[in-house]
């Protein structure tokens, strides 16, 4: 027989941006169920201890039971954590509130960075775990040492801009923190791209700041842009990806060109390479 395939190590892409509610959150669970949807195997790596991406998968916070802070402090693996979602091949290691506390436990540990880089390493050694494509790691709105694990385990980062005034502020700083951790931890890491969210097409505000990201940032911006949508912002109170909420709507269908976009994004890196 053949010799059996070297294990695929996944893509990990991290939903990083400091400013809260801009997107990340949403698009890590929307992203993630439009990848699924299209026959990627996903994992959403929940590392925000407010628990928003497990919550709105459908993880009722009495089912944690393990969570990435055990990960995180060694405790657990990701297999002992990962749990399902109502989306077929579409997991998620889910975050609790103790995730608030892990800076200060591992702040003088040497591999105080390198925690979620080498549980995920784990995890591609696992053989009995599931392979999968694609990791998305849900940032917290900060800079912290939760953020620099993400981007040191991370192939890419992925930007959530929300269409509004100050969209750009902030955006020097996190890339400054790209530079410094591809500087100190992980020289390969790369901007995948800058996805714009929430946008208004009622609003010349929203024009106005799409027109100026891509001045700035040129093809670094997705085509992609995601609207403002009433459903969007529903389906987590159900406990469902807007993908399962409402297909049909605008919101859902932008995150399927969006999944579809990041794949093309994908191939032509590789093909570069
Ligand atoms: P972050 O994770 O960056 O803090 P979230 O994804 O949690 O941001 O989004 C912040 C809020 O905005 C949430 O209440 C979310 O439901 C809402 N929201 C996000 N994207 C959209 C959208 N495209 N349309 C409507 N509401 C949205
Ligand atoms: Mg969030």
């Amino acid at each position: 027989p053949p010799p059996a395939p070297a294990p695929a190590r996944p893509r990990v892409l991290a939903l990083a941006n400091q400013k809260g509610g801009v997107g990340k959150t949403t698009t890590a669970i929307n992203l993630g169920t439009a990848l699924a949807a299209i026959g990627e195997k996903v994992l959403v790596v929940d590392l925000d201890p407010q628990g928003n991406a497990s919550t709105g998968l459908g993880i009722d916070r009495r089912a944690r039971q393990r969570s990435t802070y055990d990960i995180l402090v060694g405790d657990a693996s990701f297999r002992e954590t990962i749990m399902e979602t109502a989306v077929p091949g579409l997991h998620v290691a889910p975050a609790t509130l103790d995730l608030s506390g892990l800076e200060l436990e591992i702040a003088s540990a040497r591999d105080r960075a390198f925690r979620l880089r080498n549980a995920l390493q784990g995890l591609a050694e696992d053989d009995a775990a599931a392979r999968y494509s694609y990791v998305l790691v849900d940032c917290p709105p900060a800079l912290s040492l939760l953020t620099v694990n993400a981007m040191a385990a991370s192939d890419a980062i992925l930007v959530p801009l929300q269409c509004e005034f100050f969209a750009l502020e902030g955006l020097s700083q996190l890339m400054k923190t790209v530079d410094q951790v591809r500087t100190g931890l992980n020289p390969n890491l790369v901007i995948h791209g800058i996805v714009l969210t929430m946008y208004d097409g009622r609003n010349n505000l929203s024009e106005q700041v799409v027109q100026d990201v891509r001045a700035f940032m040129g093809d670094k911006v997705y085509d992609t842009i995601i609207p403002r949508n009433v459903r969007i912002s529903e389906a987590p109170s159900y406990g469902k990806p807007a993908l399962l909420y409402d297909l049909k709507c605008a919101g859902s269908q932008a995150y399927l060109k969006l999944a579809s976009e990041v794949i093309q994004r994908e191939r032509a890196a590789r093909a570069a390479a």
